[in-house]
């Protein structure tokens, strides 16, 4: 072969496997609806053996088998290694007569393989992930017919992975939202009840208007702007993470330059802070650039932040300083109440709330989304903390080779 076949042929089987994976093809067997299309194979080309074998780097398994016993065996020795190569039916009518199988260790030996005929199981989006075939101990040959025939069993047999594969995908989809409509209704239900309350506190002091009763008000209307501010910080979450699991999101990449980035968020959210504290900053003098989604990079930082506050009673700071081997760190830190290590392993798992949160709402969301967006943009992120002392989140980012030395 030459290099760029080898490397085509690569690709090729890169592809085969995770395609394999996408069907989740590994790890079920015997299932009735393959037997049926194996036996109906079997009968249709009248052999003893009817196979529906998958192919990965070095195995060849068997989905369903009528007539065998075997459940895989090595790739080398796999007559379906040929057929995947091509779209048509692949057959030998007598493998003691072909160099290629002459030797092979299924043909000196159990099962004794004289006939062979392989007919592709190529996806819709054109992967040859394994076969349908049809073996005896007898040499022999297809009619026209039987190997028509074949082939349509193959697209039968595909036809029925895709099936599985979307009703997989629907209920993984309703889990979600079942999920997500419990996790909502839940979280959502302390903020509510206490916006009510203070939109009754407010009439009751506007009924008997005096000046004290006027701060009374103001005071209600802020710890109302308060509520809804998280609940619409914990609906943007809401939204992004369906955003993530459903498709891939139009991402639009920009140089970015990191200090004066993080700057503008951080000073956007001190404003914004009913309770007065102020995240500090902490930036590196030489200018650091990157390619992200400034959006995306965004709702990380805020996401990361929000936590800081929240968690602690302190102030968080973002620090920004340049790593060896051209990336950046984005570092926020606070002092407050830690996360249990024994919890640390699952921080990143959506709806995942450590012990430590008792009554701080939060939808759990928060880290598996900052991750997903993260690593999207090329990034890491890793979280070290430890219980009343403080955390740490370090996202790490890919510079713009000119923007360090
Ligand atoms: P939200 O989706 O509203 O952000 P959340 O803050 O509970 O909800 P995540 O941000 O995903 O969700 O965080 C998951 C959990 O990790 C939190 O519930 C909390 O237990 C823990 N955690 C995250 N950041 C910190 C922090 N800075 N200090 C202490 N615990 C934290
Ligand atoms: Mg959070």
């Amino acid at each position: 072969m030459t290099e760029a076949k080898d490397q085509q042929f690569d690709y090729n089987e890169q592809k085969r496997s995770q395609a394999l994976r996408d069907y989740n093809m590994a790890s079920t067997t015997g299932e009735i609806q393959f037997d049926a299309l194996a036996e109906l194979a079997q009968t249709i080309c009248d052999t003893e053996i009817a196979l529906i074998s998958f192919i990965d780097n070095d195995r060849q398994w068997f989905k369903s088998k009528i007539g065998l016993d075997l459940t895989e065996t090595l790739k080398i020795y796999s007559f379906c290694q040929y057929t995947i190569k091509g779209d048509e039916v692949y057959e030998v009518r007598d493998a003691t007569k072909e160099h290629l199988f002459r030797n092979n260790p299924l043909v000196t030996g159990d099962p004794y393989i004289r006939f062979y005929a392989g007919a592709p199981l190529r996806t819709f989006t054109g992967y040859r992930m394994g076969t349908l075939c049809v073996i005896d101990s007898r040499p022999k040959s297809l009619t026209k017919q039987q190997k028509r025939s074949l082939a349509l069993l193959a697209d039968q047999v595909v036809d029925q992975m895709e099936l599985k594969r979307s009703l997989a995908k629907q209920m993984e989809i309703s889990e979600q939202k079942e999920k997500l409509a419990l996790m909502v209704s839940h979280q959502f239900r302390n903020p509510v009840t206490a916006i009510q309350s203070n939109m009754e506190l407010i009439k009751l002091s506007i009924r008997e208007l005096t000046s004290e009763t006027e701060i009374d008000i103001l005071s209600y209307c802020e710890k109302i702007n308060e509520q809804t501010k998280d609940m619409v910080d914990m609906l943007d979450d809401v939204l992004l993470f369906g955003q993530i699991t459903s498709a891939s999101s139009d991402k639009k990449l920009k140089s970015i330059g990191v200090q004066a980035f993080c700057k503008k968020i951080v000073n956007d959210m001190n404003v914004s802070r009913a309770d007065r504290r102020k995240a500090q900053l902490d930036l590196a003098k030489h200018p650091l650039s990157i390619e992200a989604d400034e959006r995306e990079l965004s709702h990380v930082i805020k996401n990361l932040l929000s936590n800081a506050f929240k968690y602690s009673s302190e102030s968080p700071v973002l620090k920004v300083s340049p790593k060896k081997g051209h990336l950046v760190n984005i570092e926020i830190k606070d002092k407050g109440i830690g996360i249990p290590k024994n919890e640390q392993e699952f921080l990143f798992q959506p709806y995942f709330r450590a012990s430590n949160v008792r009554g701080i709402m939060g939808t759990g969301l928060g880290l598996s989304i900052t991750k997903e967006l993260i690593q999207n943009n090329g990034g890491e992120i890793d979280i070290t903390s430890s219980s009343n002392k403080g955390t740490t989140a370090i996202i790490t980012l890919p510079t713009t080779k000119n923007t360090q030395s």
